[in-house]
């Protein structure tokens, strides 16, 4: 297997960590299109695979209003960068890496466990209004 070493994809870094990925940008010698994309992992397999979500809004002229799309995508995970459920992260175009896969993540930008502590502040905040709003409209009774 001919590895070649790529110190960065696109601009982006590369991991720390080191693979024997053959569909990895970083150690594989995976060649990618200058093609970006940036969602959150809604679904890891054990299989290198994960699935990215992300949303659009786009204008309906008929009913002259925004909608908001989903869009899912299968993209390849690898071994180095590893990104776990709830990552933000940026996808680039590659070759068909398998039937479903043409994508491969380059990038973890914002991890699971900084989002979920930002995520829980916001429900304490969240609660804490609701329980002070309880306490006004009980007072008024
Ligand atoms: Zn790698």
């Amino acid at each position: 297997m001919v590895t070649t070493q790529q110190h960065s994809v696109l601009g982006v870094a590369a991991p720390a960590k080191s693979c024997t990925d053959k569909k990895c940008p970083f150690h594989g010698g995976l060649t990618v299109k200058p093609e970006q994309l940036q969602g959150k992992v809604v679904k890891k397999d054990t299989n290198r695979s994960a699935t990215v979500e992300w949303h659009k809004s786009s204008y309906v002229p008929k009913y002259e209003r925004y909608e908001i799309r989903r869009y899912t995508l299968r993209v390849h995970n690898p071994m180095c960068l590893d990104a776990q459920l709830g990552d933000e992260v940026v996808a680039v175009k590659t070759r068909p890496l398998s039937k479903t896969k043409d994508h491969v993540i380059i990038q973890v930008t914002t991890p699971a466990s900084a989002l979920t502590k930002r995520e829980i502040e916001q429900e304490v905040a969240g609660k804490v209004k609701k329980k002070q709003a309880k306490q006004v409209t009980e007072g008024e009774q």
